[in-house]
């Protein structure tokens, strides 16, 4: 049985930094006896980084499962009266930015397909790179598919008349889905976690109460959604991994994946997307960004007064730049708290004027001074070129651009929303020609291996992004099309890479 409520369409929140846009945030939970819907809103809440558009949560107390999806963030779409109606000690949930399909409540999650006398909901973390072959094959028209994650649901409904559970119909249906997919699902009855073969994006297991008496199971994209619920972090779900959770325990079910693969986790998610409490490969993700500044400082030195980051992904990297360069580290920009990761910006002036929004500099502190400013990535150039006119401004003498993300080049497939190629500053501009059009005095990026070095752990990456070295077949063929030239300047970050890029 399923009952849905809270369905009006609230306006569109999503802003836009001139930068990437987060992936979704997944979430499941199995705890006999709990009533777990508030454990959920607040291991949802501590996911709201990763997707601000809708939120939605199904919830099962064995026998009747109900969602409740809607525009918003995760406060805006629950408050106490919607979580004291919804019982049970099964849950999955989802916060969502769309990089599939459109921002409306028909792309929200959970999904739900009732099947018989049953049904099941699904919640999905990254893109699938063979959506149009799998509609094909379930007889949906393009027309007809809101999302990537529809399809899959789709797929799976119509396996369950032959396999008869949701188990059986995941082994029969993921072999044949390609792309990036962190799922979590449930039945009334049971929560399932699925990572894709390359284990793009993170899954992470959780446990309530003590190793030898667990009291509950959960399932999150990252691990501070397990800590705020005082879960203790078991494991990461390994890519390809299938793992059914009830009042068995956890157990992991084989899938016949058509090929064996190396895993390649996004390594964007340590950059920039992952909160700096997350822990990805073992490694807290703060300590690596800290890493990537020291590396920066010997790859890139320069002569300053102070080092500043741009808030706040770019300050563990100042401060590990200050670290290792021993100059002084110091705060320049103020963020304004009370503003979102990005509005909607519907064109570049829109989007400077957002920055300047949202940021604002500390003129006593830098008046007078040579800065170095670190950021996470540049992706359109938007938000450095206001950085620097605005550190101008205030007084700095010089302004010193260093990023702890190699040159953006190539368009993400597998769940982050990159603006279309050409927008993509790196994708057409040499460093030099990128450090003119931001007006700073130099720009240097890190390079990928030393972003590799800054993780210090021996495993497989995406950099896809960075590299155009796709682990999948693409949607459009990119990489083949490519036309590499080398400009004036010999490192190999001035490499341009002239690219037939298709926009996304
Ligand atoms: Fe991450 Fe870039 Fe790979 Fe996308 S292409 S998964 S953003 S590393």
């Amino acid at each position: 049985m399923l009952r849905t409520w809270g369905v009006h369409n609230a306006p569109n929140l999503c802003e836009n930094r001139g930068t990437v846009k987060e992936a979704c945030g997944v979430f499941g939970i199995y705890a006999p006896g709990r009533r777990v819907a508030n454990l959920t809103f607040d291991g949802l809440f501590a996911l709201q980084h990763r997707g601000q558009e809708s939120a939605g949560m199904a919830v099962s107390d064995g026998d009747t499962v109900m969602v409740v999806k809607d525009m918003g963030l995760v406060a805006t779409v629950f408050d106490e009266r919607t979580l004291s109606g919804l019982s049970g000690h099964l849950a999955i949930g989802h916060t969502r930015y769309s990089t599939h399909g459109g921002s409306d409540w028909d792309g929200a999650q959970p999904i739900y397909r009732p099947v018989g006398r049953a049904g099941f909901a699904l919640g999905h973390n990254g893109n699938l790179t063979n959506t149009t072959a799998l509609a094909e094959k379930v007889g949906m028209l393009p027309g007809a598919i809101a999302t990537d994650s529809d399809v899959v649901a789709e797929l799976l409904a119509h396996a369950f008349p032959e396999t008869g559970d949701l188990a059986s119909a995941l082994q029969a249906v993921l072999p044949i889905v390609e792309g990036a997919f962190s799922f979590v699902l449930m039945n009334a009855q049971r929560l399932f976690g699925v990572r894709d073969p390359y284990g793009f994006r993170p899954l992470c297991l959780g446990r309530l109460g003590p190793a030898d008496a667990p009291e509950g199971w959960v399932l999150a994209s990252e691990t501070p959604a397990l800590s705020v619920i005082g879960a203790t972090f078991v494991r990461e779900i390994a890519p390809g991994e299938l793992v059914v959770i009830d009042g068995d325990g956890v157990r992991s079910l084989t899938v016949p994946w058509l090929k064996e693969v190396s895993p390649r986790l996004c390594i964007f998610e340590f950059a920039y997307i992952a909160r700096p409490d997350s822990h990805l490969y073992g490694r807290e993700v703060h300590e690596t960004r800290c890493r990537m500044g020291e590396l920066l400082a010997e790859q890139a030195p320069v002569e300053a007064d102070m080092v500043m980051g741009v808030p706040e992904s770019g300050v563990p990297g100042a401060e590990g730049f200050a670290r290792a360069s021993g100059i002084p580290y110091g705060a320049g920009l103020v963020k304004n708290r009370y503003i979102g990761r990005s509005f909607i910006a519907p064109d570049q002036q829109a989007r400077g004027d957002a920055v300047r929004r949202k940021l604002n500099a500390l003129s006593e502190t830098i008046a007078g001074k040579r800065l170095v400013v670190v950021d996470d990535s540049i992706v359109r150039g938007t938000t450095q070129r206001s950085v620097v006119r605005m550190l101008r401004e205030a007084g700095a003498t010089e302004v010193h651009l260093r990023i702890s993300s190699p040159p953006w080049r190539w368009p993400c497939f597998y769940g982050i929303d990159t603006p279309n190629a050409e927008e993509l500053i790196a994708n057409n501009h040499s460093v030099d020609e990128i450090r003119d059009i931001l007006g700073a005095d130099s720009l240097a990026y890190i390079t990928v291996e030393n972003l590799k070095a800054a993780i210090t752990v021996d495993a497989g990456f995406c950099d896809a992004c960075f590299t155009g070295d796709y682990p999948t077949t693409v949607p459009q063929a990119t990489p083949v099309t490519l036309e590499r030239t080398r400009t004036e300047s010999s490192d190999d970050e001035s490499m341009i890479y002239q690219a037939a890029l298709p926009g996304v």
